[in-house]
């Protein structure tokens, strides 16, 4: 039995030496500091996007390291206008993406179709009726601080996010993007 000067110098041993946290901590601490976007651009605001990963910009800060495959990115900014043509695409790339993965919409056309939603018989108007989306930045183009902006909502986001509840919205997805192919 310990008198109650060696406890409190094990209390302050133990505060100081010992971290207590949950699981979905550790797993979100991991998940946002590493975030990977796929490199996805189909039209003007790749630019802006393009900018992002320059010197300038210093992307990789956040962690974020752009790959080329989707089979090693957990997140994909959909950066440019989507049309009916690249929908089958876009999702398949989505589904491609080993979970738990993340969807920023980038821009007016790929939120709502921007200026081509009121004749365009090919545009389609808002990318998160094809795959759900996670964080919008509006702007025609957004600027790279734009981008800056949501990836910290988007880390905001994944801090508190619960591994149950985001295998919840997997489940959805997967029914959703199946029955509209
Ligand atoms: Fe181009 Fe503007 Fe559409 Fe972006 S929102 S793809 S900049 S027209």
């Amino acid at each position: 039995i310990l008198n109650p000067v060696e406890r409190t110098s094990v209390t302050q041993e133990l505060s100081e030496n010992v971290i207590l946290t949950t699981v979905d901590d550790l797993y979100n601490w991991a998940r946002l500091s590493s975030l990977w976007p796929l490199m996805f651009g189909t039209a003007c605001c790749f630019i802006e996007f393009a900018a992002m990963i320059g010197s300038r910009f210093d992307f990789d800060r956040f962690g974020l390291v752009p790959r080329a495959t989707p089979r090693q990115a957990d997140l994909i900014i959909t950066a440019g206008t989507i049309t009916m043509k690249m929908a089958p695409a876009l999702v398949r790339l989505y589904e491609q993406m080993p979970e738990p993965k993340y969807v920023i919409a980038m821009g007016a056309c790929t939120i709502t179709g921007g200026m081509f939603s009121v004749d365009s018989p090919t545009a389609v108007r808002g990318v998160d009726k094809l795959i759900p989306v996670d964080v919008y930045i509006p702007g025609c183009p957004p600027r790279p601080e734009a981008i800056m902006d949501a990836i910290v909502k988007l880390r905001k986001k994944i801090s508190n996010d619960s591994i149950q509840e985001r295998g919840k919205l997997t489940q959805t997805h997967r029914y959703y993007s199946t029955t509209h192919k």
